[in-house]
């Protein structure tokens, strides 16, 4: 029984980064270009094509996850 109930603790522990994670990535998605503050200036970056910016681990998939969330409220509200 102590095994199961350490595996739901861990789960939701897991859980609940996962969730802290996605809110930060929503309303931060982009971070400063790390390929760039270590090279020359002048030659166009291959990471973030000029943009100084890149997107976090996951933010197209939390931008994902939050358009059918809105998507699936939407067609809630006009069924
Ligand atoms: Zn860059």
């Amino acid at each position: 029984m102590h095994m199961i109930e350490t595996a739901l603790e861990v789960a939701a522990v897991i859980l609940l980064a996962v969730l802290g994670w996605a809110v930060f990535v929503l309303f931060k998605p982009y971070r400063e270009c790390r390929w760039c503050r270590n090279r020359r200036r002048g030659r166009r970056c291959w990471r973030c094509k000029g943009t100084r910016l890149t997107q976090r681990l996951g933010a197209k998939q939390v931008h994902k996850v939050k358009l059918s969330l809105l998507q699936a409220r939407d067609e809630g509200r006009y069924q």
